[in-house]
């Protein structure tokens, strides 16, 4: 029997939709500090429970100790289908900041905004004066910590004339037993790539991939993850104007922003143009 409504009550109903409404608009702009910036741009403002329950993976890359270790970090590690070697020195600027050093500082940053939002945030390690983890190692810690995404963070050692940032998301490993994150983890590389190019200004990359993006299956950390994952190259560490932010901590702390809203965006389902396929 069909339900009769009367125009009061329609009216009623709307009223209350509408103050409901406005209620969480408010309420977010007030969780957000009243700044109005949301994640990635995604109409999401994140507050303090925003990612309660969700865990996510942050894996600096390299170690400090690496250049002194060279048969530690040589040594052959299974690489998804092959192997390879455990871990390498990094990259670092003409002046001799490291890449291990930037990494591990950007990495704690993010932690700090992520954890603010209520989410759970492991790092593959706790020091900068380690060795490895070696990359097996590395994905097996957001496997099985059930990582809902991992960004492995990095900065390119390329061409000088070269500058800009990349994504790295996966393709098909060698032995295949990475197809179920191909999709999600496209997903994640365009979602993070908006928010850390709106949070930085830092422009794509130009001298490789495709629009700040290259899909790889040479990288153990990707083939052998079970979750969502990609890299993050955040600029060029060879090239003289990336260098100069990448040393900036004011520079950084826009850095671990972008990081923070890519990865809250994802998470929150508000995403970008997925990442386009290798062609
Ligand atoms: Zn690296």
């Amino acid at each position: 029997m069909p339900v009769r409504f009367r125009p009061a009550i329609l009216l009623y109903v709307a009223a209350v939709v509408v103050l409901a409404l406005v209620t969480g608009f408010a309420l977010r702009y007030v969780l957000d500090g009243g700044h109005g910036r949301s994640a990635a741009g995604s109409g999401i403002s994140p507050g303090p429970t925003s990612l309660a329950g969700r865990v996510i993976v942050l894996d600096p890359g390299h170690d400090g100790g690496n250049s002194g270790a060279g048969a530690a970090i040589n040594r052959q590690v299974p690489a998804g289908g092959f192997d390879k070697e455990c871990d390498t020195v990094g990259a670092e600027t003409n002046a001799g900041y490291p890449e291990h050093a930037f990494t591990f500082d950007l990495a704690q940053r993010a932690a700090v905004l992520l954890r603010a939002r209520g989410a759970t945030v492991r790092l593959t390690r706790a020091t900068d004066t380690g060795v490895g983890p070696c990359v097996d190692e590395r994905a097996r810690i957001g496997n099985d910590a059930g990582a809902a995404a991992v960004v492995s963070i990095h900065a390119d050692g390329g061409p000088p004339t070269g500058r800009g940032f990349h994504v790295i998301a996966p393709a098909l490993s060698p032995d295949r037993e990475n197809a179920a994150i191909l999709a999600p983890s496209s997903l994640l590389a365009g979602t993070l790539r908006s928010a850390f190019g709106r949070a930085t200004g830092q422009p794509l990359a130009d001298y490789l991939g495709v629009e700040g993006m290259t899909i790889r299956s040479d990288l153990g950390g990707l083939n052998l993850s079970r979750v969502p994952k990609v890299f993050l190259e955040c600029g060029n560490m060879r090239n003289q104007a990336d260098a100069a932010l990448l040393v900036d901590p004011t520079w950084r702390a826009r850095a671990a922003a972008g990081i923070a809203d890519g990865l809250t965006a994802y998470l929150l389902g508000a995403t970008s143009t997925p990442a386009a396929p290798a062609s």
